[in-house]
Formats: C-alpha cells, sequence, structure tokens
C-alpha cells in the first residue's frame, strides 16, 4: 500500500493569487493593514506560519479569537477571490488523481500548510476536494515538518492498517520545504516544478523523483510503481 500525500498550492493548482488577496483581506478586516502580504512568499510555508510572520512584524496581539475570525474573512473572501480567472488546476494533475483513486493498493491523501477550510475552499472550487478523505493540514500544526506524522497516522486511521510505515508515503510537493518534510518523517519526496521552485532549484534538494509538471503522466505513474 502507497499514500500519496499531496500539498496544494503550485502542486494542484495555482490559486492566481486568491490566497494572498484574502489574505490580505483578512489581515485588513481584523487587524486594519492594508496589502499585508503582498511581498509575502508563502510557497511550501503554512498558514499559522504566516499569520505569525505577519504578528510579529507589526506587533499584533493575535488571541485565538482574532485568529479565527482572521480564517473566517480569509476562506470567505477565497471562496470568491478563486473564481477570477487566474486559478487553475496544474497540467496533467486531473487526470493524475483520477488514475490513481482507481489505482489498487494506493491511498489520497492531503499534506498542506493551508488550514482544513481553506484546502476544501480551494479543492472544492475545482471539484478536487472528493479526492481527498484524509490528510494533515495547517490547523494540525504550523510547523510543515510536523504533519508528515500525522498524516501517516490519519492514513493508519482511515484505511484501518496499522502496519503502514513512512516508507510507505510519498510526498509531492513543489518547494524544498515539500522535500524537507518529506525527509523528516521518512517518506519519499516527489518534487514538481509547477509552483514557486524552478526545476533546477528543486534538483538541488535531491528529491527521489523530479518533474516538471504531470503532463507526462508516465514518469510518476512508473516511479509509484516501482515502490510497490
Ligand atoms: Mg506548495
Amino acid at each position: 500500500m502507497k499514500i500519496l500525500l499531496w500539498d496544494i498550492d503550485g502542486t494542484i493548482l495555482r490559486s492566481g493569487h486568491a490566497g494572498h488577496r484574502a489574505m490580505n483581506a483578512a489581515a485588513h478586516a481584523v487587524f486594519g493593514l492594508q496589502d499585508a502580504f503582498t511581498h509575502f512568499d508563502f510557497g511550501g510555508r503554512t498558514d499559522p506560519w504566516v499569520l505569525d510572520r505577519l504578528c510579529r512584524q507589526h506587533q499584533l496581539e493575535a488571541p485565538p479569537a482574532r485568529i479565527e475570525q482572521f480564517y473566517s474573512v480569509y476562506v470567505e473572501s477565497l471562496r470568491r477571490e478563486l473564481h477570477t480567472p487566474g486559478a487553475f488546476v496544474c497540467a496533467g494533475v486531473r487526470e493524475t488523481l483520477a488514475h490513481f483513486q482507481t489505482t489498487p493498493d494506493i491511498a489520497l491523501g492531503l499534506l498542506t500548510g493551508n488550514i482544513l477550510a481553506g484546502a476544501r475552499a480551494k479543492l472544492e472550487h475545482f471539484g478536487l476536494w472528493e479526492h481527498f478523505p484524509f490528510g494533515a493540514f495547517a490547523d494540525d500544526s504550523g510547523e510543515r515538518n510536523h504533519l508528515g506524522p500525522i498524516a501517516l497516522e490519519r492514513a493508519r486511521r482511515h484505511l484501518n492498517r496499522t502496519d503502514l510505515r513512512p516508507t510507505d508515503l510519498v510526498v509531492i510537493g513543489d518547494t524544498p520545504h515539500d522535500i524537507a518534510c518529506a525527509r523528516a518523517v521518512g517518506a519519499h519526496a516527489v518534487a514538481t516544478a509547477t509552483g514557486g521552485s524552478t526545476y533546477e532549484e528543486l534538483a538541488a534538494h535531491n528529491p527521489d523523483l523530479l518533474v516538471r509538471d504531470f503532463a507526462d503522466p508516465a514518469p510518476f505513474q512508473a516511479f509509484i510503481r516501482g515502490l510497490r
């Protein structure tokens, strides 16, 4: 059994900066800041990490009620912003997910720096949410490297397979942070150059498989077959 754990932004889809705009809207509504995140690089980070950075940068207090308010404005705004034409599913991903959905001994899950509600908004927008019955989200930890073990535990519970090991996990992402997160739990690392990092930048971090995108499904499918 192999568990494919997908990152969202830059890997499954590009939000066309909808995420940035929704974060800006939340920072404006809750903290009165204008264009707070315009120059922020979110790539491979988690939502709580980003919010924490913002609070430190502006010396803001963020008790739980304000954080909740922040995310509530964010998700509401995100659902609206995704309708702008810049958002799209990365090449070949829809077909790749459909392929593995029906492959025996393969399960699909999420390992993402998005909070669950944000992940759901993005994936529902493109009709992809149903592919992912479990996952680890930024609500679980703001540290991406802590999400691997949580995803493993969720997979064990969801599939009722206590024998699953870290080497049964394949972490798929678009930044060196995703590769580091795979290494932290002992999973295989697949990198795709469809997001914030170039092919060469990703190659320097030695993923187990590196693709330019999933438009050609063969290399990724062969890699997964080779693990089983
Ligand atoms: Mg990403």
